[in-house]
């Protein structure tokens, strides 16, 4: 986008050629090598390459000393958290704060000048001085698209064997302040929208182009009239070319009403598969601490009815690590929701502070008692460990309310109850023992995982140790994040959960049978005859590489009509099941359930009638 706008300029085109544009990862020797005497050179940072981009950067100005080097992106202290920045990064000249396609262009105008003087230049650093603020860009309109201007056409036609996804972003900033997140600083809060006429110029860009993925980077979609027509107009493309044919959108966090019309067109036309609903944590002190506002007042419960009404899929958000939060709250806030019949995805991300926002200010800091260490950037489903452990990133990992072993220990409460409930494994019969048994959720799942603690020689036990030994690892930055099933899936980083659940491969037999033990154990009340037949529906209920569908099965009693809130009935039941077979095709079948699944409950075997 910064050179599209600069491009504009003739002063710039007479004067400059844009020589290699580097959007791909690739070594830094290989890069270095197609770097030759350049005037000036800009580095877009953020935690996935800030690392690479300060290596090189270093190398090109050593080789090539009146190189200009620029750094932009939200991945460098902005104005007030410079400290000794370029003492320590000497090789930087200037810091762009803020939007840069003025900034990066003035910088090239004043580059031309005999005696160049950046201090005419709003919106920059230096190791000298600090220009003033640059106003955000109000007409975004007039600001070129890369997708329109040819540009992008160029990347298409040079790489005919890549795959590329589409972003977009129709609205600049977000209203909102949360305190772990960079476009929560008053710079971001004012609204910037795009016209629906260049938006829609764009969409058309992206189809006719065969985009399959697109991204809508707007911070709050559904917040605006005009998300109403790119909808519209996203899925007449689609009827119409087939393209794009998967998207992705961050929505209004407060606004269930708003999006639901959006969602509903969205998932009719299999452009979506859920809908997120992004709390980010349960607990009150904590809201306040990041001053965020909940949805629609804590109304969670009519949230999740809502779109379990117009079926429509959604998947709930958290973040582990936030100010305010204890264990116990933490735990707490999942089994609210578990007691809510929530059934579909939750996500659970570590928090990473960025270091724009108050998560690297001191007062922010000592208020709470932060915790930071540095690890790899916590990405999973890579297969580059050396290249990730070269970056790096840095995770709250405790404060006064959540002390460090409390922080593993919700960290591994995370890890087993993604996996035991929202990667399907004990999801079923932990609904059918409450509707049967009247065994709250939270407690099968609160007791089922002391259960797992105590019990260090059953698979769970032995996955709690692994898992637990990897994380320390981690938070040395020894590993990076997540753990490998080596022997089934090679070199992949799996989520931990995810890899526990591709370890349960072969061990499904021990693992139902310890599940077994444990509820007799715990719950007197339950029927052994009862508890055998949940546990085989609970089986079948769950896809794994090597069970072929459809396939049959008898049941003593109604299990799938009681999962929808019948009355459990003995009589003798039969259940045709479906899924998708994977024929023992460990790598395809962990790739689709397990990771792209994820948050679609791809899990899930169905009951058909044939
Ligand atoms: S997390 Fe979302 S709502 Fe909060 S400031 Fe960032 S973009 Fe806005």
């Amino acid at each position: 986008m910064i050179w599209s706008h600069c491009r504009l300029n003739k002063t710039i085109t007479d004067n400059y050629d844009l020589k290699a544009w580097f959007y791909k990862r690739e070594n830094a020797e290989d890069i270095i090598k197609q770097v030759d005497n350049p005037d000036i050179i800009g580095f877009s940072n953020f935690v996935w390459n800030s690392q690479l981009n300060h290596k090189l950067a270093k190398e090109i100005k050593e080789k090539y000393p009146k190189c200009k080097v620029v750094f932009g992106g939200l991945g460098n202290p902005n104005k007030n958290r410079l400290n000794n920045f370029f003492e320590e990064h000497d090789y930087i000249d200037i810091v762009v704060n803020g939007e840069g396609e003025l900034t990066f262009e003035n910088i090239l105008l004043e580059l031309l000048e005999d005696k160049p003087n950046y201090k005419n230049v709003e919106g920059i650093s230096t190791k000298d001085f600090v220009t003033m603020d640059r106003q955000r860009i109000k007409d975004l309109d007039s600001m070129p698209s890369p997708y329109l201007d040819g540009l992008f056409d160029k990347i298409l036609l040079d790489n005919p064997n890549d795959t590329f996804e589409a972003a977009l972003e129709s609205v600049r900033g977000c209203p909102y302040q949360c305190t772990f997140c960079e476009i929560g600083d008053k710079y971001f809060q004012k609204i910037e929208k795009q016209s629906n006429e260049k938006v829609f110029a764009e969409l058309d860009w992206i189809s006719k182009n065969k985009i399959l993925f697109f991204y809508n980077a707007d911070s709050n979609y559904g917040l605006f009239p005009q998300h109403l027509d790119q909808v519209k107009y996203m899925t007449k493309l689609k009827r119409e070319t087939g393209y794009p044919d998967m998207m992705m959108v961050d929505w209004a966090k407060s606004r269930a009403d708003k999006v639901i019309e959006l969602a509903r067109i969205l998932t009719d036309n299999k452009l979506l598969k859920g809908i997120t609903i992004a709390l980010q944590t349960l607990n009150p002190d904590v809201l306040k601490a990041v001053k965020r506002k909940n949805v629609d007042n804590n109304k969670l419960k009519e949230f999740v009815d809502l779109y379990k009404d117009k079926n429509l899929k959604s998947y709930i958000e958290l973040i582990l690590g936030l100010p305010e939060e204890t264990l116990q709250s933490f735990k707490d806030g999942i089994y609210e929701i578990l007691d809510m019949e929530f059934t579909d995805y939750v996500d659970i991300h570590p928090m990473t502070a960025l270091p724009n926002t108050p998560f690297f200010d001191p007062e922010y800091i000592e208020k709470y008692g932060i915790r930071l260490v540095e690890t790899a950037p916590a990405f999973f489903h890579h297969e580059n460990a050396d290249d990730l452990l070269s970056e790096s990133e840095m995770m709250v990992v405790g404060s006064d309310s959540m002390p460090l072993d409390d922080y593993v220990e919700a960290s591994l409460f995370k890890w087993y109850i993604s996996f035991a409930e929202y990667l399907g494994v004990t999801s079923f019969m932990a609904m059918l023992l409450y509707r049967i048994y009247d065994i709250k959720r939270s407690d099968f799942y609160d007791k089922l995982y002391e259960y797992t603690k105590n019990n260090k020689d059953t698979f769970l036990g032995r996955e709690y140790v692994e898992t637990k030994e990897a994380l320390y690892l981690i938070l040395d930055k020894k590993q990076c994040w997540g753990r490998q099933v080596k022997d089934k899936t090679g070199e992949i980083y799996w989520d931990f959960q995810e890899a526990t659940n591709i370890e349960l491969i072969n061990n499904e037999d021990s693992f139902y049978k310890e599940i077994k033990d444990f509820v007799l154990e715990e719950y007197s009340d339950v029927d052994e005859h009862m508890l055998d037949d949940i546990i085989s529906f609970q089986r079948s209920k769950v896809s794994t590489p090597e069970k072929q569908y459809p396939h049959k099965e008898k049941f003593n009693f109604n299990l799938n009509d009681v999962l929808k809130g019948a009355k459990v009935k003995n009589g003798g039941y039969e259940y045709t099941f479906e899924h998708k077979n994977y024929d023992n095709d460990i790598h395809a079948w962990s790739k689709e359930v397990i990771w792209w699944g994820r948050k679609n409950n791809g899990y899930e075997v169905k009951i058909v009638d044939l």
